[in-house]
Protein backbone atom coordinates (compact mmCIF):
# COMPACT_ATOMS: atom_id res chain seq x y z
CA UNK A 1 0.00 0.00 0.00
CA UNK A 2 2.83 2.69 1.25
CA UNK A 3 4.41 4.79 -1.53
CA UNK A 4 7.91 3.99 -2.06
CA UNK A 5 10.62 5.44 -4.46
CA UNK A 6 13.34 4.81 -5.70
CA UNK A 7 16.20 6.39 -7.15
CA UNK A 8 17.93 5.25 -10.38
CA UNK A 9 19.98 7.60 -11.52
CA UNK A 10 21.18 11.38 -10.89
CA UNK A 11 22.41 14.41 -12.44
CA UNK A 12 22.36 17.97 -10.17
CA UNK A 13 19.69 17.84 -8.32
CA UNK A 14 17.84 16.05 -10.66
CA UNK A 15 16.89 12.15 -10.01
CA UNK A 16 15.66 9.45 -12.43
CA UNK A 17 13.19 7.03 -10.10
CA UNK A 18 11.17 4.41 -9.69
CA UNK A 19 7.80 5.64 -7.93
CA UNK A 20 5.53 2.52 -6.45
CA UNK A 21 1.86 3.14 -4.87
CA UNK A 22 0.55 -0.10 -4.47
CA UNK A 23 0.76 -2.38 -7.26
CA UNK A 24 1.34 0.72 -9.97
CA UNK A 25 4.54 2.29 -10.51
CA UNK A 26 5.64 4.83 -12.75
CA UNK A 27 9.43 6.42 -14.05
CA UNK A 28 10.11 9.69 -12.67
CA UNK A 29 10.49 12.62 -13.70
CA UNK A 30 6.53 12.27 -14.77
CA UNK A 31 3.85 14.59 -15.51
CA UNK A 32 0.42 13.70 -14.03
CA UNK A 33 -2.25 15.19 -16.61
CA UNK A 34 -4.81 16.67 -14.55
CA UNK A 35 -8.19 14.77 -15.69
CA UNK A 36 -11.86 16.60 -14.58
CA UNK A 37 -14.21 14.08 -15.23
CA UNK A 38 -16.77 16.80 -16.55
CA UNK A 39 -14.32 17.86 -19.22
CA UNK A 40 -12.28 14.59 -20.28
CA UNK A 41 -11.22 16.38 -23.35
CA UNK A 42 -8.97 13.67 -24.04
CA UNK A 43 -10.53 10.74 -22.58
CA UNK A 44 -7.56 9.12 -19.91
CA UNK A 45 -7.50 6.20 -22.12
CA UNK A 46 -6.06 7.83 -24.43
CA UNK A 47 -3.63 9.36 -22.54
CA UNK A 48 -2.74 6.10 -22.23
CA UNK A 49 -1.60 5.76 -25.46
CA UNK A 50 -0.21 8.73 -25.78
CA UNK A 51 2.57 7.64 -23.09
CA UNK A 52 0.59 8.63 -19.98
CA UNK A 53 1.45 6.24 -17.00
CA UNK A 54 -0.12 8.47 -14.11
CA UNK A 55 -2.89 10.67 -13.91
CA UNK A 56 -4.40 13.06 -10.82
CA UNK A 57 -7.82 14.53 -10.43
CA UNK A 58 -9.40 15.98 -7.91
CA UNK A 59 -11.22 14.06 -5.06
CA UNK A 60 -13.38 17.07 -4.08
CA UNK A 61 -14.98 17.68 -7.49
CA UNK A 62 -15.68 13.55 -7.27
CA UNK A 63 -17.49 14.21 -4.04
CA UNK A 64 -19.43 17.19 -5.22
CA UNK A 65 -20.74 15.66 -8.26
CA UNK A 66 -24.04 14.08 -8.45
CA UNK A 67 -23.12 12.13 -12.12
CA UNK A 68 -19.81 11.00 -10.54
CA UNK A 69 -19.69 10.48 -7.10
CA UNK A 70 -21.63 7.15 -6.69
CA UNK A 71 -20.30 5.48 -9.72
CA UNK A 72 -16.54 6.17 -7.93
CA UNK A 73 -17.62 4.56 -4.20
CA UNK A 74 -19.19 1.73 -6.36
CA UNK A 75 -16.83 1.05 -9.34
CA UNK A 76 -13.97 2.90 -7.93
CA UNK A 77 -11.64 5.42 -9.81
CA UNK A 78 -10.31 3.49 -12.10
CA UNK A 79 -12.92 2.33 -13.62
CA UNK A 80 -14.84 5.06 -14.07
CA UNK A 81 -12.34 6.91 -15.50
CA UNK A 82 -11.21 3.97 -17.93
CA UNK A 83 -7.60 4.36 -16.65
CA UNK A 84 -5.77 1.23 -15.00
CA UNK A 85 -2.44 3.71 -14.67
CA UNK A 86 -1.83 5.23 -11.33
CA UNK A 87 -4.08 7.91 -9.93
CA UNK A 88 -3.42 10.11 -7.83
CA UNK A 89 -6.29 12.48 -5.73
CA UNK A 90 -6.11 15.87 -4.78
CA UNK A 91 -8.19 16.95 -1.54
CA UNK A 92 -8.76 20.11 -3.56
CA UNK A 93 -7.74 22.35 -0.75
CA UNK A 94 -6.08 24.76 -2.97
CA UNK A 95 -9.28 24.97 -5.23
CA UNK A 96 -11.89 25.11 -2.35
CA UNK A 97 -9.22 28.41 -0.83
CA UNK A 98 -9.41 30.16 -4.39
CA UNK A 99 -13.46 29.75 -4.76
CA UNK A 100 -14.70 29.42 -1.57
CA UNK A 101 -15.38 27.71 1.78
CA UNK A 102 -13.98 24.23 2.86
CA UNK A 103 -17.45 22.31 3.84
CA UNK A 104 -14.94 18.99 4.47
CA UNK A 105 -12.89 17.50 6.98
CA UNK A 106 -9.45 15.92 6.54
CA UNK A 107 -10.85 12.99 7.61
CA UNK A 108 -13.96 12.87 5.36
CA UNK A 109 -11.75 13.85 1.82
CA UNK A 110 -9.28 10.95 3.28
CA UNK A 111 -12.18 8.54 3.60
CA UNK A 112 -14.03 9.34 0.34
CA UNK A 113 -10.25 9.18 -1.68
CA UNK A 114 -9.71 5.96 0.06
CA UNK A 115 -13.19 4.60 -0.67
CA UNK A 116 -12.65 5.37 -4.39
CA UNK A 117 -9.96 3.37 -5.04
CA UNK A 118 -6.84 6.57 -5.25
CA UNK A 119 -3.53 5.51 -5.38
CA UNK A 120 -2.26 8.44 -3.48
CA UNK A 121 -4.27 10.62 -1.35
CA UNK A 122 -3.35 14.49 -0.05
CA UNK A 123 -4.87 15.53 3.01
CA UNK A 124 -6.26 18.52 3.65
CA UNK A 125 -3.44 20.99 3.70
CA UNK A 126 -3.96 24.84 4.14
CA UNK A 127 -2.34 25.80 0.72
CA UNK A 128 -0.64 29.33 1.99
CA UNK A 129 -0.22 31.86 -0.85
CA UNK A 130 3.24 33.46 -1.30
CA UNK A 131 2.28 36.76 -0.09
CA UNK A 132 0.66 35.98 3.16
CA UNK A 133 1.83 37.78 6.45
CA UNK A 134 4.34 35.49 7.88
CA UNK A 135 2.26 35.11 11.47
CA UNK A 136 -0.23 33.65 9.39
CA UNK A 137 1.75 30.73 7.16
CA UNK A 138 2.69 29.85 10.50
CA UNK A 139 -0.41 29.20 12.43
CA UNK A 140 -1.71 27.47 8.89
CA UNK A 141 1.29 25.35 8.48
CA UNK A 142 0.73 23.81 12.08
CA UNK A 143 -2.92 23.36 11.26
CA UNK A 144 -1.34 21.43 7.97
CA UNK A 145 1.22 19.65 10.91
CA UNK A 146 -2.39 18.52 13.08
CA UNK A 147 -3.72 16.63 9.85
CA UNK A 148 -1.37 15.54 8.49
CA UNK A 149 -0.44 13.37 12.05
CA UNK A 150 -4.30 13.14 12.17
CA UNK A 151 -3.71 11.34 8.29
CA UNK A 152 -1.26 8.86 10.04
CA UNK A 153 -3.18 8.12 12.70
CA UNK A 154 -6.32 7.12 11.44
CA UNK A 155 -5.02 5.77 8.23
CA UNK A 156 -2.13 3.97 9.50
CA UNK A 157 1.52 4.55 8.65
CA UNK A 158 1.54 2.34 5.40
CA UNK A 159 -1.31 4.60 3.74
CA UNK A 160 -0.46 5.83 0.53
CA UNK A 161 -0.77 9.40 1.93
CA UNK A 162 0.81 12.44 0.61
CA UNK A 163 2.45 15.83 2.89
CA UNK A 164 2.16 18.93 0.92
CA UNK A 165 4.54 21.27 1.78
CA UNK A 166 3.73 24.88 2.56
CA UNK A 167 5.59 27.88 4.13
CA UNK A 168 4.91 30.38 1.33
CA UNK A 169 8.10 32.37 0.20
CA UNK A 170 9.68 32.06 3.52
CA UNK A 171 13.03 29.52 3.06
CA UNK A 172 12.78 28.55 6.68
CA UNK A 173 9.04 27.48 6.95
CA UNK A 174 9.66 25.88 3.83
CA UNK A 175 12.36 24.19 5.23
CA UNK A 176 10.48 23.67 8.29
CA UNK A 177 7.69 22.22 6.59
CA UNK A 178 10.16 19.86 4.82
CA UNK A 179 11.38 18.55 8.25
CA UNK A 180 7.98 17.73 9.80
CA UNK A 181 6.94 15.95 6.53
CA UNK A 182 10.55 13.78 7.08
CA UNK A 183 10.21 13.56 10.66
CA UNK A 184 6.59 12.22 10.41
CA UNK A 185 7.86 9.76 7.47
CA UNK A 186 6.21 10.93 4.82
CA UNK A 187 7.81 9.95 1.37
CA UNK A 188 5.34 11.65 -1.04
CA UNK A 189 5.95 15.71 -0.49
CA UNK A 190 4.07 17.85 -2.99
CA UNK A 191 5.69 21.47 -2.55
CA UNK A 192 2.66 23.19 -2.47
CA UNK A 193 0.86 26.73 -3.49
CA UNK A 194 3.26 27.86 -6.03
CA UNK A 195 0.83 27.89 -8.79
CA UNK A 196 0.64 32.18 -8.23
CA UNK A 197 4.45 32.48 -8.52
CA UNK A 198 4.82 30.44 -11.99
CA UNK A 199 1.59 32.47 -13.02
CA UNK A 200 3.56 36.03 -12.33
CA UNK A 201 6.90 34.13 -13.34
CA UNK A 202 8.61 34.32 -9.98
CA UNK A 203 11.00 32.11 -10.86
CA UNK A 204 13.81 33.21 -8.91
CA UNK A 205 11.56 32.82 -6.07
CA UNK A 206 10.30 29.16 -6.73
CA UNK A 207 13.75 28.33 -7.28
CA UNK A 208 14.04 29.52 -3.54
CA UNK A 209 10.95 27.72 -2.82
CA UNK A 210 12.17 24.21 -3.97
CA UNK A 211 15.85 24.35 -2.46
CA UNK A 212 14.58 25.65 1.05
CA UNK A 213 11.83 22.43 0.83
CA UNK A 214 14.25 19.88 -0.18
CA UNK A 215 16.93 21.24 2.42
CA UNK A 216 14.37 20.06 5.25
CA UNK A 217 12.85 16.94 3.10
CA UNK A 218 14.53 13.61 3.78
CA UNK A 219 16.85 12.93 0.28
CA UNK A 220 14.69 9.79 -0.28
CA UNK A 221 11.04 11.41 -0.78
CA UNK A 222 9.62 11.56 -3.68
CA UNK A 223 8.99 15.49 -5.01
CA UNK A 224 5.98 16.86 -6.91
CA UNK A 225 5.97 20.56 -8.03
CA UNK A 226 1.79 21.13 -7.35
CA UNK A 227 0.84 22.47 -10.56
CA UNK A 228 3.82 22.94 -12.54
CA UNK A 229 2.91 21.94 -15.86
CA UNK A 230 4.53 24.36 -18.66
CA UNK A 231 7.38 22.11 -20.85
CA UNK A 232 9.65 25.60 -20.12
CA UNK A 233 10.11 25.15 -16.48
CA UNK A 234 10.74 21.44 -16.04
CA UNK A 235 14.26 21.49 -16.57
CA UNK A 236 14.80 23.99 -14.06
CA UNK A 237 12.72 22.27 -11.31
CA UNK A 238 14.18 18.45 -12.18
CA UNK A 239 17.53 19.90 -11.89
CA UNK A 240 16.47 21.51 -8.22
CA UNK A 241 15.00 18.22 -7.08
CA UNK A 242 11.51 17.75 -8.53
CA UNK A 243 10.07 14.53 -9.64
CA UNK A 244 6.36 14.67 -10.38
CA UNK A 245 4.65 17.76 -12.24
CA UNK A 246 0.59 17.92 -12.97
CA UNK A 247 -0.71 20.07 -15.33
CA UNK A 248 -4.21 21.41 -16.52
CA UNK A 249 -2.43 23.11 -18.63
CA UNK A 250 -2.29 21.41 -22.21
CA UNK A 251 -6.29 21.47 -21.41
CA UNK A 252 -6.46 24.99 -20.54
CA UNK A 253 -4.29 26.67 -22.82
CA UNK A 254 -6.28 24.37 -25.89
CA UNK A 255 -9.29 26.31 -24.71
CA UNK A 256 -7.82 29.62 -25.63
CA UNK A 257 -6.41 28.66 -28.80
CA UNK A 258 -2.67 28.60 -27.25
CA UNK A 259 0.08 26.26 -28.54
CA UNK A 260 2.25 25.12 -26.50
CA UNK A 261 6.20 24.47 -27.48
CA UNK A 262 9.22 23.50 -25.14
CA UNK A 263 10.35 27.07 -24.79
CA UNK A 264 7.29 29.16 -24.41
CA UNK A 265 3.37 29.58 -25.89
CA UNK A 266 2.19 30.54 -29.25
CA UNK A 267 -1.23 31.74 -30.09
CA UNK A 268 -2.68 29.62 -32.59
CA UNK A 269 -4.00 32.31 -34.54
CA UNK A 270 -0.93 34.16 -35.48
CA UNK A 271 0.95 31.19 -36.63
CA UNK A 272 1.27 30.37 -40.12
CA UNK A 273 3.51 26.74 -39.40
CA UNK A 274 3.45 24.10 -36.98
CA UNK A 275 6.48 23.61 -35.74
CA UNK A 276 6.10 20.28 -34.22
CA UNK A 277 6.59 16.33 -35.32
CA UNK A 278 3.59 15.16 -33.07
CA UNK A 279 1.09 13.34 -34.81
CA UNK A 280 -1.71 17.00 -35.01
CA UNK A 281 0.82 18.82 -36.13
CA UNK A 282 2.38 16.41 -39.04
CA UNK A 283 -1.17 15.96 -40.44
CA UNK A 284 -2.42 19.41 -40.24
CA UNK A 285 -1.30 22.41 -42.17
CA UNK A 286 -1.86 25.82 -39.48
CA UNK A 287 -5.02 26.88 -41.32
CA UNK A 288 -6.38 23.38 -41.17
CA UNK A 289 -5.87 23.59 -37.38
CA UNK A 290 -7.38 26.73 -37.16
CA UNK A 291 -10.74 25.84 -38.81
CA UNK A 292 -10.74 22.66 -37.74
CA UNK A 293 -14.30 21.79 -35.61
CA UNK A 294 -11.61 19.60 -33.38
CA UNK A 295 -9.81 22.21 -32.77
CA UNK A 296 -9.69 22.83 -28.78
CA UNK A 297 -8.72 19.14 -28.67
CA UNK A 298 -6.43 18.67 -31.46
CA UNK A 299 -5.07 21.71 -29.54
CA UNK A 300 -5.22 19.90 -26.44
CA UNK A 301 -3.59 16.72 -27.57
CA UNK A 302 -0.31 18.65 -29.33
CA UNK A 303 -0.07 20.52 -26.13
CA UNK A 304 -0.03 17.36 -24.25
CA UNK A 305 2.33 15.51 -26.48
CA UNK A 306 4.94 18.49 -26.28
CA UNK A 307 4.63 18.67 -22.65
CA UNK A 308 5.14 14.74 -22.51
CA UNK A 309 8.30 14.41 -24.99
CA UNK A 310 9.76 17.61 -22.62
CA UNK A 311 9.56 15.07 -20.24
CA UNK A 312 11.19 12.22 -21.84
CA UNK A 313 13.94 15.11 -22.55
CA UNK A 314 14.59 15.52 -19.08
CA UNK A 315 15.09 11.62 -18.42
CA UNK A 316 17.22 11.69 -21.01
CA UNK A 317 18.96 14.18 -19.82
CA UNK A 318 19.49 12.83 -16.70
CA UNK A 319 20.43 9.86 -17.90
CA UNK A 320 23.26 11.10 -19.66
CA UNK A 321 24.29 13.89 -17.64
CA UNK A 322 22.92 16.09 -19.84
CA UNK A 323 20.79 18.31 -17.28
CA UNK A 324 22.97 21.36 -17.19
CA UNK A 325 22.65 21.79 -21.05
CA UNK A 326 19.16 21.87 -21.04
CA UNK A 327 18.28 23.98 -18.10
CA UNK A 328 21.00 25.91 -19.45
CA UNK A 329 18.76 25.95 -23.31
CA UNK A 330 15.71 26.18 -21.86
CA UNK A 331 16.12 28.91 -19.69
CA UNK A 332 17.13 31.41 -22.13
CA UNK A 333 13.83 31.40 -23.56
CA UNK A 334 12.14 34.24 -21.76
CA UNK A 335 14.07 36.74 -19.32
CA UNK A 336 12.48 35.63 -15.87
CA UNK A 337 13.12 31.94 -16.36
CA UNK A 338 17.23 33.29 -17.10
CA UNK A 339 16.52 34.83 -13.80
CA UNK A 340 15.51 31.91 -12.18
CA UNK A 341 18.45 29.67 -13.75
CA UNK A 342 20.62 32.65 -11.60
CA UNK A 343 19.43 32.41 -8.87
CA UNK A 344 20.07 28.15 -9.27
CA UNK A 345 23.73 28.60 -9.71
CA UNK A 346 23.99 31.10 -6.91
CA UNK A 347 22.45 28.48 -4.18
CA UNK A 348 25.14 25.67 -6.43
CA UNK A 349 26.78 25.12 -3.70
CA UNK A 350 23.56 24.47 -1.38
CA UNK A 351 22.73 21.89 -4.40
CA UNK A 352 26.25 20.22 -5.44
CA UNK A 353 25.88 17.92 -2.22
CA UNK A 354 23.05 15.88 -4.26
CA UNK A 355 25.21 16.29 -7.42
CA UNK A 356 26.97 12.81 -7.94
CA UNK A 357 27.48 13.16 -11.62
CA UNK A 358 31.57 11.95 -12.86
CA UNK A 359 30.94 11.37 -16.33
CA UNK A 360 28.89 14.49 -17.01
CA UNK A 361 30.33 16.46 -20.19
CA UNK A 362 30.99 20.18 -19.83
CA UNK A 363 30.28 22.52 -22.77
CA UNK A 364 30.77 26.07 -22.09
CA UNK A 365 27.90 27.98 -22.90
CA UNK A 366 28.51 31.52 -21.46
CA UNK A 367 29.24 33.11 -18.32
CA UNK A 368 26.60 30.93 -16.15
CA UNK A 369 28.96 27.86 -17.08
CA UNK A 370 31.50 29.22 -15.24
CA UNK A 371 29.10 28.98 -12.15
CA UNK A 372 29.16 24.89 -12.19
CA UNK A 373 30.13 22.91 -9.56
CA UNK A 374 32.84 21.04 -11.70
CA UNK A 375 34.23 24.47 -11.90
CA UNK A 376 34.70 25.16 -8.54
CA UNK A 377 35.35 21.83 -7.56
CA UNK A 378 38.13 21.65 -10.09
CA UNK A 379 39.60 24.56 -8.63
CA UNK A 380 39.83 22.32 -4.77
CA UNK A 381 41.48 19.64 -7.03
CA UNK A 382 43.92 21.67 -8.65
CA UNK A 383 45.26 22.94 -5.94
CA UNK A 384 46.45 20.02 -3.97
CA UNK A 385 48.87 19.40 -7.03
CA UNK A 386 52.32 19.82 -6.24
CA UNK A 387 54.64 21.30 -8.76
CA UNK A 388 58.11 21.19 -10.01
CA UNK A 389 60.41 24.14 -9.01
CA UNK A 390 59.83 25.09 -12.76
CA UNK A 391 56.73 25.89 -14.40
CA UNK A 392 55.62 26.51 -17.90
CA UNK A 393 51.87 27.69 -18.26
CA UNK A 394 50.70 27.43 -21.64
CA UNK A 395 47.91 30.47 -22.31
CA UNK A 396 47.46 30.01 -25.82
CA UNK A 397 50.64 31.42 -26.58
CA UNK A 398 54.42 29.26 -27.68
CA UNK A 399 55.58 25.77 -25.86
CA UNK A 400 59.66 25.82 -26.10
CA UNK A 401 61.45 22.76 -25.06
CA UNK A 402 63.35 24.19 -22.39
CA UNK A 403 60.42 23.92 -19.90
CA UNK A 404 60.39 20.21 -17.78
CA UNK A 405 56.84 20.80 -16.78
CA UNK A 406 54.23 22.23 -18.74
CA UNK A 407 50.72 22.98 -18.09
CA UNK A 408 48.05 23.82 -20.38
CA UNK A 409 45.98 26.84 -19.50
CA UNK A 410 42.18 25.91 -20.12
CA UNK A 411 39.39 28.31 -18.68
CA UNK A 412 37.27 28.97 -16.70
CA UNK A 413 39.06 25.64 -14.87
CA UNK A 414 42.59 27.37 -15.28
CA UNK A 415 45.78 25.35 -15.28
CA UNK A 416 45.86 21.70 -16.25
CA UNK A 417 48.85 20.38 -14.75
CA UNK A 418 50.25 16.63 -16.34
CA UNK A 419 48.50 14.39 -13.96
CA UNK A 420 45.13 15.68 -14.80
CA UNK A 421 45.13 16.32 -18.33
CA UNK A 422 43.09 13.31 -19.09
CA UNK A 423 40.82 13.20 -16.42
CA UNK A 424 36.85 14.99 -16.54
CA UNK A 425 35.96 17.41 -16.31
CA UNK A 426 38.45 20.05 -17.61
CA UNK A 427 40.83 17.42 -19.64
CA UNK A 428 37.35 16.58 -22.48
CA UNK A 429 35.69 19.74 -21.74
CA UNK A 430 34.52 21.92 -25.06
CA UNK A 431 35.88 25.70 -24.88
CA UNK A 432 35.22 28.21 -27.37
CA UNK A 433 37.37 31.27 -27.70
CA UNK A 434 38.23 32.95 -24.37
CA UNK A 435 35.64 35.31 -23.20
CA UNK A 436 37.03 37.97 -19.86
CA UNK A 437 34.53 35.74 -17.63
CA UNK A 438 35.85 32.40 -18.31
CA UNK A 439 39.55 33.87 -18.80
CA UNK A 440 38.78 35.02 -14.82
CA UNK A 441 37.81 32.00 -13.64
CA UNK A 442 40.66 30.70 -15.21
CA UNK A 443 42.82 33.10 -13.13
CA UNK A 444 41.20 31.86 -10.08
CA UNK A 445 42.05 28.44 -10.59
CA UNK A 446 45.82 29.20 -11.09
CA UNK A 447 46.01 31.47 -8.12
CA UNK A 448 44.68 29.14 -6.46
CA UNK A 449 47.67 26.41 -7.88
CA UNK A 450 49.52 28.76 -7.39
CA UNK A 451 49.69 29.92 -3.52
CA UNK A 452 49.75 26.19 -2.54
CA UNK A 453 53.36 25.76 -4.63
CA UNK A 454 54.43 28.94 -3.39
CA UNK A 455 58.52 27.83 -4.27
CA UNK A 456 57.83 27.53 -8.00
CA UNK A 457 59.21 29.49 -10.84
CA UNK A 458 55.80 30.62 -13.43
CA UNK A 459 56.69 31.30 -17.05
CA UNK A 460 53.44 32.63 -18.59
CA UNK A 461 52.98 31.89 -21.98
CA UNK A 462 50.21 33.63 -24.04
CA UNK A 463 48.51 36.22 -26.89
CA UNK A 464 48.89 39.89 -27.58
CA UNK A 465 45.24 39.68 -26.30
CA UNK A 466 45.44 38.23 -22.95
CA UNK A 467 48.83 39.54 -22.03
CA UNK A 468 48.52 42.67 -20.09
CA UNK A 469 45.97 40.41 -18.13
CA UNK A 470 48.37 37.74 -17.12
CA UNK A 471 51.03 40.48 -16.25
CA UNK A 472 48.19 42.11 -13.88
CA UNK A 473 47.22 39.43 -12.49
CA UNK A 474 50.55 37.62 -12.24
CA UNK A 475 53.23 40.21 -11.41
CA UNK A 476 55.77 37.56 -10.15
CA UNK A 477 55.83 35.38 -13.24
CA UNK A 478 57.23 35.61 -16.21
CA UNK A 479 55.04 36.40 -19.29
CA UNK A 480 55.83 36.57 -22.92
CA UNK A 481 53.51 35.91 -26.41
ZN1 LIG B 1 2.32 19.15 -32.36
Amino acid sequence: MAVTFEILHKDIAGRIGKLKAGERQIKTPALLPVVNPHLQIIPPAEMKKMGVEGIITNAYIFSKSKEFREQAETRGLHDVLGFDGLIMTDSGSFQMMVYGGVDITNEETLGFQKKIGSDIWVPLDIPTLPDEPREDVISQMDITWERMKQAKEIFGKDAPLACPVQGAVFGDLRKKAGERAAELGYTYCPIGAVVPLMEAYRYRELVDVIIDAKKGLSPGACVHLFGAGHPSMFALAAACGCDVFDSAAYALYAKDGRYITPSGTLHLDEMTELPCACPVCRSHTAEELKKSPDRQKLLAQHNLAVTLAEISRVRAAIAEGTLFELVDERCRAHPKLLDGYRRFLERMPEIAKFDCSSKRRFFYRGSESCLRPEVSRYHEMVSRIELSSDVLIAAGGPVPSRFAEVAEFKPPFGPIPYELAETWPAGPAEVPTWDEEMVAYGIKGLKMLLAENPKTHVTISTTARWEETFRREFPEADVFI
